[in-house]
């Protein structure tokens, strides 16, 4: 195409929420197979608020939460934003906190009074044979909710449930995109229960859950296999390899920086719903040319 139709395109494009980085994956849109979703922040809003503290015998809830407040107020998480807004809420002191260390996809570590406190997945508890209350942890993924372990020196202090919300778009999306045909994949750091919840709701084909961040673009590299085309959607610094092993890399618009920078794509309205424009807008310019 010729630099008006190109303009005239992005213009289009613009009005239709999208971002074009990378003319040529954006131009295959209209083939692909699968999409990938990543959960957090993609699908779901990515604004944790607290739901249930369940602290262990001779800890107090506040104990619980102060301990967890203290840790996360080092990360920019989602998780760690929603337990930082719970301690606010609540105006507990947090405790000085030192030597922080990000446990990548499983939680973080950091020193408080000396001791060292850790917040992390249930993945991380069970690899470490942790053990802990099985029941009250499926009752609660049960129900959707994102479930933290809080320990003191290896020591179960008690877990604290956080519940996201589901894109209202994201029904939106899951729906069409099955209707025509196109294979709907979600991809999470999140817990087995925790992502059948989420997506079982939104009626996704394929769930795969607790991989880790290197693990992602693997994952995706696997979903190409025998030639299908594979878009893959994601906000986090962890999707970021897994954009780029992507046939079309799409961004969430709040998303950070590495994830952007990474995208063929990028939803400025950070509706995920948008990715249906990709393959109307590609479809059409796709027919023009031929
Ligand atoms: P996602 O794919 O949902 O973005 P991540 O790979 O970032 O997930 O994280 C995977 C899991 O690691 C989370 O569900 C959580 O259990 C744990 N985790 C990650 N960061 C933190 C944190 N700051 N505090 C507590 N747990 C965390
Ligand atoms: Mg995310």
């Amino acid at each position: 195409a010729g630099p008006l139709v190109t303009s005239r395109s992005t213009s289009i494009a613009a009005k239709k929420g999208l971002l074009i980085r990378n003319r040529t994956p954006f131009e295959s849109g209209w083939k692909v197979d699968r999409v990938v979703f990543d959960k957090t922040g993609t699908l779901t809003e990515g604004n944790f608020g607290v739901t249930d503290l369940h602290p262990s015998s001779n800890v107090s809830e506040e104990e619980l939460l102060k301990l967890a407040y203290s840790v996360e107020t080092q990360s920019d998480h989602p998780i760690a934003k929603g337990i930082v807004k719970e301690g606010k809420a609540r105006k507990l002191d947090a405790y000085d906190v030192k030597n922080y260390k990000n446990l990548t996809g499983k939680g973080l570590v950091a020193e408080v009074n000396g001791e060292e406190i850790a917040v992390v997945s249930p993945g991380a508890m069970s690899s470490n044979n942790i053990s802990y209350d099985e029941k009250a942890f499926d009752q609660l993924a049960q129900q959707g909710k994102t479930v933290v372990f809080v320990l003191k020196d290896n020591v179960l202090q008690g877990m604290i449930a956080l519940a996201d919300i589901i894109r209202e778009s994201s029904y939106q999306v899951i729906k069409e995109l099955n209707d025509r045909g196109i294979e709907t994949v979600m991809m999470t750091g999140d817990n087995t229960r925790v992502a059948n919840y989420v997506g079982e709701a939104l009626g996704i084909s394929k769930i795969i859950a607790e991989v880790l961040p290197h693990e992602k673009s693997n994952n995706v590299k696997d979903l190409k296999q025998g030639g299908k085309k594979v878009a893959m959607i994601g906000d986090g610094i962890n999707d970021a390899p897994a954009l780029a092993e992507a046939d079309l890399g799409i961004a969430i618009g709040t998303g950070t920086d590495v994830a952007i920078e990474t995208a063929d794509v990028v939803l400025v309205n950070s509706n995920p719903k948008d990715i249906l424009n990709i393959v109307k807008l590609s479809k059409a310019s796709h027919r023009k040319m031929v």
